[in-house]
């Protein structure tokens, strides 16, 4: 006997359990399956916990800047990674036993624990029960990948996951990986008080950005004493003694970092590999990303995908957007579409980067006519008054139509001031809207007429 639903839900990421809310308010009957914790990625070992250690690195980092802002701190400023990491669990456990009492609280939900299987194109898998439904929504995220360097299964590792239950400080932690979260961690564990070595096989860090912003960032976090190791094309692992011996040339004997600690952070891994998705023939890519169209429905009829797994997106924003654009189009008849919208980010680094649109690399391979603009930080009045000058505002658009195409915020607020320019690019407004609008003094964003009054054709 099988147990049916209008809708079945397998994870409780950033897109399930909203959907499992407006599903069961339209009064369907929805289940939804949990094989971990509550929130998923994001909530325990993603952007809630790291951002978490981030404001208190940042408190630490003020704090030694004292004698700058003119206040004395009696004695050596020191991280307390138990009380670090107790606020981390903190707001990280209010946050999952959020979504979990969010979705036991809901009517017409059930909420099972238990690791979910495909079975067929309308039944799954859970606890060896028998689960029927018309409709089937994966939202199973991923995992950090476990390259398979050399010595790596002979020598300990942290990933994202394992490293929130680290309350302690590591002598030097060498982080294989210089992205997005790779960076966090190197800026976090420095100001904790951690030697800290990126090691990243391409030429530069955080390779998607243009090169200027690559720079900037490497500067930004070499002055705070961060190593940093590029091409390093042949990475391994091997103990050596207490440390871990991280190799990052080729060259025999391979010049390597030893370190007391590492952290791998070189990419994710979808979560579908033992979901059952060859039952009812679910495609993926090479990578194991499950295949959807426009409206992230999978090649099988019933059945959408959402979130990182679907290789669409890879931020909690674009999970629950794929979670809006669901909803919409099954609920309000609506012809929402994943190619709508325009790729926003941020790198939360101190100072942040906030992103929006194509970067000039992109622009440059598209061909079209553009014009730029750049200005430092270090003129703008309230990154002066904060003491926070590092980074620069760069904006690009397009010649003809006048519309944004693209803009990189390396500053103090840059995450929080790039949505003024997105939102005028969702509009397909010119440019010219937000250079004759009227913006608060002082912020970061009085200064984006300042910069578009710089535009010149693009080089
Ligand atoms: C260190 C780090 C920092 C990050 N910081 C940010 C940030 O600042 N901003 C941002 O936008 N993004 C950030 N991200 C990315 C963000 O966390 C993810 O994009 C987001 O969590 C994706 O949500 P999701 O719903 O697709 O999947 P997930 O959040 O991964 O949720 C998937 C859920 O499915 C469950 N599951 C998997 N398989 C099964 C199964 N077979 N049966 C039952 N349950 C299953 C999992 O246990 C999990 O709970 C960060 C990621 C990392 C690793």
């Amino acid at each position: 006997m099988s147990q049916h639903f209008d809708a079945i839900i397998i994870g409780t990421g950033q897109a399930g359990p909203s959907l499992a809310a407006r599903f069961a308010a339209a009064g369907m009957a929805v289940a939804i399956i949990e094989r971990d914790k509550f929130g998923g990625t994001c909530v325990n070992t993603g952007c809630t916990p790291t951002k978490t250690l981030v404001a208190s690195a940042y408190a630490v980092h003020v704090a030694r800047r004292g004698s700058e802002y003119g206040f004395v701190v009696d004695g050596d400023v020191r991280v307390d990674m138990k009380r670090a990491k107790a606020r981390k669990d903190e707001v990280v456990g209010r946050s999952s036993r959020g979504v979990e009492e969010g979705l036991r609280g809901l009517k017409n939900c059930r909420v099972i624990q238990g690791h979910a299987r495909l079975q067929s194109s309308r039944t799954v898998v859970v606890n060896d029960e028998i689960l029927e439904a018309d409709k089937i929504f994966i939202n199973v995220g991923g995992r950090a990948t476990i390259p398979a360097f050399p010595g790596i299964h002979e020598a300990p590792f942290f990933t994202n996951s394992s490293i929130m239950d680290v309350d302690f400080l590591p002598e030097h932690l060498v982080i294989i990986g210089g992205g997005y979260v790779g960076l966090e961690f190197a800026q976090m564990y420095r100001r904790f008080g951690s030697e800290v070595t990126i090691v990243e096989m391409g030429p530069r860090l955080i390779g998607r950005e243009d090169e200027d912003v690559s720079q900037a960032v490497r500067e930004i976090l070499e002055a705070e004493g961060i190593q940093i190791r590029l091409n390093a094309k042949c990475i391994s692992l091997a103990r050596r003694d207490s440390r871990i011996a991280v190799g990052v040339k080729c060259d025999d004997p391979p010049p390597e970092v030893l370190a007391s600690h590492v952290l791998l952070a070189v990419g994710r891994t979808p979560n579908t590999s033992d979901l059952g998705l060859n039952r009812p023939g679910v495609a993926t890519d090479e990578r194991g990303y499950i295949m959807v169209d426009d409206q992230l429905q999978t090649n099988v009829p019933g059945i959408w995908a959402l979130g990182d797994c679907n290789g669409r997106g890879a931020f909690t924003h674009t999970a629950y957007n794929d979670f809006e654009i669901v909803a919409d189009n099954l609920l309000n008849a609506d012809h929402r579409r994943v190619s709508d919208r325009i790729e926003t980010y941020a790198l939360y680094i101190d100072p942040p980067l906030g992103r929006c649109g194509i970067t000039d690399a992109e622009i440059r391979k598209s061909g079209r006519a553009a014009l730029a603009a750049k200005y430092p930080m270090s003129r703008v009045s309230r990154a002066v008054e904060k003491g926070e000058t590092q980074g620069f505002i760069k904006i690009s658009v397009d010649a003809e139509t006048k519309q944004i195409l693209g803009a990189a915020i390396l500053g103090t607020g840059g995450d929080e001031v790039v949505h003024v320019l997105l939102d005028v690019m969702y509009a397909k407004a010119p440019y010219t809207v937000v250079q004759r609008a009227m913006h608060i003094h002082p912020t970061v964003a009085e200064y984006l007429p300042t910069v578009l009054a710089k535009l010149e054709p693009f080089a």
